[in-house]
């Protein structure tokens, strides 16, 4: 069996060409312009190409968008009062503070001081609890990105054994939550799975991840899981991104595992470009919300 592939460039393409005509129809109803204001500290060249690709996109659909640069040497005091101005400019209706911050910041401290409301990447904790009571505000967006791919491709989770190796806070767990829950707003077959979150921890992962109809690599570990790892015909979505000197990859093995999957999204072309999608799906909403 050789693997469908999952092409989520296409996929945020066409999302975001919708998105452009809900700009045009927000502008004319309320005569302005939702934005997005990202903070980037330091130089870390991957945030920076993080940041680009957020601005380009934001500028495709029709969203204004603002990046403010602060030098490596800035303090956590003066990050969470740039923080505080945004929460405080009505002109801004999602920020977005790009990680990772310098290791002296606390990151907690500085995604707490984001108001919840403008909160795009639903990071904040008021936003994270409204997620696991099943009343999201805010959806992360890259778990979106993974929910609105396998709707797109008319694959279900519903009554499915679902594996998720990654526990972070930003993919693996909120994954859990929105594919375990009683419901989806995208329908019946993208939620009512049962759901396994492996980990550094778990013993004998081949064994667990064999299980899975649905196995979602969110790791940052490059080729960790190979075609011995995954049930034939299960349905296999790479999160990860890692950089080696031949290029971009993904956590999943694609030559091998393509061999065994029924469907597999590849690295780059696969959940990136959809993360981006839905940060911009995102902001359009928290503009929404500030003008409701
Ligand atoms: P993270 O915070 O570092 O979490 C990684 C998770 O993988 C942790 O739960 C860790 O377990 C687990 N893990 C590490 N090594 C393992 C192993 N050998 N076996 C089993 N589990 C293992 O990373 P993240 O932020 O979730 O990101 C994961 C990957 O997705 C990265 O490659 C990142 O670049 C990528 N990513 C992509 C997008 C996108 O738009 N496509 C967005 C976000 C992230 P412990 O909890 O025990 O440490």
């Amino acid at each position: 069996m050789t693997a469908q592939l999952l092409d989520g460039k296409t996929l945020a393409r066409e999302l975001q060409d919708s998105m452009r005509e809900k700009v045009d129809r927000f502008r004319q109803r309320h005569g302005a312009v939702p934005k997005l204001t990202a903070v980037l500290v330091g130089e870390d060249p991957a945030s920076q190409v993080y940041v680009r690709n957020k601005q380009q996109a934001c500028e495709r659909v029709g969203l204004a968008s603002d990046l403010i640069r602060l030098d490596a040497a800035t303090t956590e005091d003066q990050l969470l009062a740039c923080v505080m101005r945004l929460n405080a400019d009505p002109a801004v209706h999602g920020i977005l503070v790009q990680l990772p911050l310098p290791s002296r910041m606390s990151a907690n401290r500085v995604l707490d001081a984001i108001d919840p409301r403008k909160d795009v990447d639903a990071f904040h904790p008021e936003n994270v609890g409204l997620l696991s009571q099943g009343r999201p505000r805010f959806l992360p967006c890259t778990p979106h990105g993974v929910l609105q791919i396998l709707h797109r491709y008319g694959l279900s989770v519903a009554g499915k054994r679902v594996v998720i190796v990654g526990r972070s806070d930003i993919v693996g767990r909120p994954l859990s939550l929105l594919l375990g829950a009683k419901d989806s707003h995208l329908g019946p077959d993208l939620c009512n799975a049962t759901v396994t979150v492996c980990h550094s921890r778990t013993p004998d992962l081949a064994a667990v991840t064999a299980e899975a109809d649905v196995l979602i690599a969110a790791i940052g570990r490059a080729k960790l899981i190979d075609a011995r790892m995954v049930r034939p015909g299960a349905v296999v979505v790479d999160v990860g991104i890692n950089r080696l000197e031949s290029g971009l990859v993904g956590d999943v093995d694609f030559e091998s595992v393509r061999e065994v999957a029924s469907h597999l999204t590849p690295v780059p072309g696969g959940i990136g470009p959809l993360t981006v999608a839905m940060l911009l799906h995102n902001t359009l909403h928290a503009a929404e919300l500030a003008h409701a």
